[in-house]
């Protein structure tokens, strides 16, 4: 069986809009599906992405678990209203994986998921996991994201990778330092990403290749 190339995409910030948190004063990940809105273009992109050949894998590092700010259903509550926005667009992802864990934990805060693991990103255990089981060819595949994590997960699998951002040149130099985080692209938004991606898929057709 031929192996499948995917698109890894981030949740938080690349799927869904950060959510500001006001006792915090800090730019967070959606806790409740009331929060969830999605990032303009998002589901257009999944929508072509799928209709053009690829797996899309949703890989996302939900630390709030392991440091008991976050259910296991409130998180499963959020991707579900994910999901249905995104399906009321005609798009859907393949698989989703969230990695739970956090390395350190919160002060007071006793949980099996305080630990190290292989699938907290930059680490590339949720694109391996992924591409084990559907068989993902990740040479082909590419991580698109808002951090810099993603585009070191990305890397890390193999994937070629694209930087959703709006950011002021200085900061993508500083991203272009990081040797093991510079991205195959920067993009400002999902039109940008998809010229980015169905571009090369075009230019790998005329060489033999899908997509
Ligand atoms: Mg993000
Ligand atoms: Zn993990």
């Amino acid at each position: 069986m031929n192996k499948r190339p995917a698109i890894f995409m981030d949740r938080d910030g690349t799927i869904n809009e950060m959510v500001y948190d006001e006792t915090h004063g800090l730019l967070d990940s959606p806790r409740h599906p009331e929060q969830v809105a999605l990032v303009p273009g998002a589901a257009a992109f999944i929508r072509q992405a799928r209709a053009a050949g690829w797996l899309v894998v949703v890989v996302t590092n939900q630390p709030g678990v392991a440091k008991g700010t976050l259910t296991l259903p409130e998180l499963e509550a959020v991707n579900r209203r994910i999901a249905e926005l995104l399906d009321a667009e005609g798009a859907q992802w393949d698989d989703l994986r969230c990695c739970t864990h956090h390395p350190s934990g919160r002060a007071g805060v006793t949980s099996p998921l305080i630990r190290e693991c292989d699938c907290r990103k930059p680490r590339p255990g949720l694109l391996l996991e992924a591409a084990a089981t559907l068989d993902i060819d990740l040479a082909r595949s590419w991580m698109i994201g808002d951090g810099l994590v993603d585009i070191q997960a990305g890397r890390r699998a193999g994937c070629r990778t694209v930087l959703l951002a709006n950011l002021k040149i200085a900061e993508i130099e500083r991203f272009h330092r990081m040797e093991d985080a510079m991205p195959d692209a920067v993009c400002r938004n999902y039109a940008e990403a998809a010229a980015q991606l169905w571009g090369a898929a075009a230019r790998g057709q005329k060489e033999g290749q899908t997509p």
